[in-house]
């Protein structure tokens, strides 16, 4: 088996890598970082979106598996101390791969059009003053969106900033994208839902630049920022991640886990 370990970069993440290497030789994996099957990342949330920016190229050969060295994550699933375990089962077992959909938009300026895709969300925000978009879905004009910026989020980013913004949770066995509004002016030239709204994968929806305007536009932790954005296309990306599971994960347990305070009264 071809792997490749991606460390948050923290004293401990670093340590674990070491003995991931270590293990993972005695039970004679290979170290390949051009082109590994599986991609582990030991760290956090975090760490998986930078493995998965890496490996992007390779998406639909590679799987992922996440250790985290922190707290419980919705992207890895192994704690530090099941190491061995993991080690054990990556070479003893199949697992079961498990697919989640990918966000995608075509970024169109003057000069010409750009696609990008996400894990978890894209955002799209005015750097000098608030935004000011059309939003159509397709191809019809739903609302004019004046305000601080717009959310566009996978099934499985809506765990992250989406739920900051009273997103919906939404499971990722469903494809789909979800546009969450952050901080909308409503009056009467600026009228938006003021919920967020979630799209099918056979829809898509246009963000449409109203004004000579800066924008940061983030895709999962990278950002661009660009005075010449004259629309941002979305949809659900041909594309899919995959996840290594060696034993279940289930989604909503580690949404209880992550949000509700599980303690037992006596
Ligand atoms: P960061 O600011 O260091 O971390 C943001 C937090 O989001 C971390 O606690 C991270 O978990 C967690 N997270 C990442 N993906 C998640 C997911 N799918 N479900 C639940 N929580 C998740 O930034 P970063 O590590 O570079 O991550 C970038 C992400 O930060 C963005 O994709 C965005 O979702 C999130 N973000 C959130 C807000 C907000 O909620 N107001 C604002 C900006 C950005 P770990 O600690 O396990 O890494």
């Amino acid at each position: 088996m071809n792997y490749v370990v991606l460390s948050r970069g923290d004293k401990y993440s670093n340590e674990l890598t070491e003995k991931f290497h270590l293990l993972a030789a005695e039970r004679g994996f290979t170290r390949n970082d051009k082109e590994p099957d599986i991609v582990v990342s030991i760290g956090g949330d975090g760490t998986m979106l930078h493995a998965f920016h890496t490996y992007l190229e390779r998406v639909d050969e590679v799987a992922f598996v996440g250790i985290h060295t922190g707290h419980l994550g919705f992207y890895a699933d192994w704690k530090a101390d099941e190491l061995e375990e993991l080690i054990r089962m990556m070479a003893e077992t199949r697992p079961r791969i498990v697919r989640y959909p990918l966000a995608e938009i075509l970024l169109e300026t003057p000069e010409g059009v750009t696609g990008y895709i996400s894990l978890n969300e894209f955002t799209l925000k005015g750097v000098d003053g608030t935004l000011v978009v059309q939003v159509n879905i397709n191809d019809e004009q739903l609302e004019t969106f004046r305000g601080d910026g717009l959310v566009i989020s996978t099934p499985s980013g809506s765990t992250a900033y989406n739920k900051s913004l009273n997103g919906a949770v939404i499971h990722p066995s469903i494809p789909s994208i979800q546009l969450a509004e952050i901080a909308s002016i409503n009056n009467r030239v600026y009228r938006t839902l003021g919920t967020s709204i979630i799209l099918p994968q056979h829809h898509h929806c246009d963000i449409i630049s109203k004004k000579d305007q800066r924008l940061l536009l983030t895709i999962d932790h990278l950002s661009i920022q660009r005075n010449d954005i004259r629309s941002i296309r979305c949809s659900v990306a041909p594309r899919k991640i995959s996840f290594a599971r060696y034993r279940p994960f289930p989604f909503w347990n580690r949404v209880r886990d992550a949000f509700i305070d599980y303690t037992e009264l006596d």
